[in-house]
């Protein structure tokens, strides 16, 4: 079943790995079937050495397995909630990158502090608020995918395909898990640049809106002229 996508999120979860921003097993990605609705993700704790495509499980937007041997991995139930509530991703990652987890940890949005940060996110990345207790014991990670919807209440999440969970670290989606894999990538570059160009300038500010814009509007939307047609 859904060949092709367990494929695509096998090669997605084995470049996450090979980028270097992934430590042991600490980092999954998946991919969805819009037709299907159904989702493909990397199963829980199996070493990326190890790993198989058709290892990756089939799970419903609800969460029931519907093919696989193996546990789903542990935060499906984040992925999930971001594919019910931003109907237009197609692939979703997650690591603990060292800077952009840095910046979750501090419980600080990445400021734009530059024009790499504006080719690839409309603004600041958002810092999710912290889980209160009640979340904490409830389902933890749903709980986590709807502090996440809840920090992009006025952002279009394809305009800033990211997010920090504040006290934990980065998520990153797309159209494709290949996608969610390359803005994994971005993020913690531009969020290792950020830190470096505060420590060089305290209380940096962010760059104009104007800029920002100019810089994300030439490779995004209808009138991007970057790159070749
Ligand atoms: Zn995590």
């Amino acid at each position: 079943m859904l060949t092709d996508l367990k494929q695509s999120v096998f090669e997605a979860n084995l470049a996450l790995h090979k980028s270097g921003l992934v430590l042991l097993t600490w980092g999954n990605v998946s991919g969805l079937d819009r037709e299907s609705g159904l989702v493909a993700i990397k199963p829980s704790g199996v070493s990326y050495a190890e790993m198989r495509p058709e290892q990756m499980v089939i799970v419903d937007l609800q969460g029931t397995v519907v093919e696989g041997e193996l546990r789903p991995s542990s935060d499906t139930p984040t992925h999930l909630e971001l594919y019910r509530s931003f109907p237009s991703l197609g692939g979703i990652a997650h690591t603990h990158s060292t800077y952009a987890t840095a910046w979750a940890q501090a419980r600080r949005p990445l400021p734009c502090f530059g024009t790499t940060h504006a080719d690839n996110f409309r603004g600041e990345v958002p810092v999710t608020a912290e889980l209160t207790p009640e979340a904490l014991a409830g389902d933890y990670e749903l709980e986590t995918g709807k502090a996440i919807v809840q920090a992009f209440a006025e952002r279009d999440p394809l305009q800033v395909p990211g997010v920090l969970v504040a006290c934990h670290g980065p998520f990153t989606w797309g159209p494709t898990p290949a996608a969610a894999v390359e803005n994994s990538l971005v993020l913690e570059y531009v969020a290792q640049m950020a830190a470096v160009a505060e420590s060089l300038s305290p209380g940096l500010s962010c760059i104009s809106c104007g800029l920002q814009d100019k810089h994300f509007l030439r490779k995004h939307g209808k009138d991007a002229y970057y790159g070749q047609k």
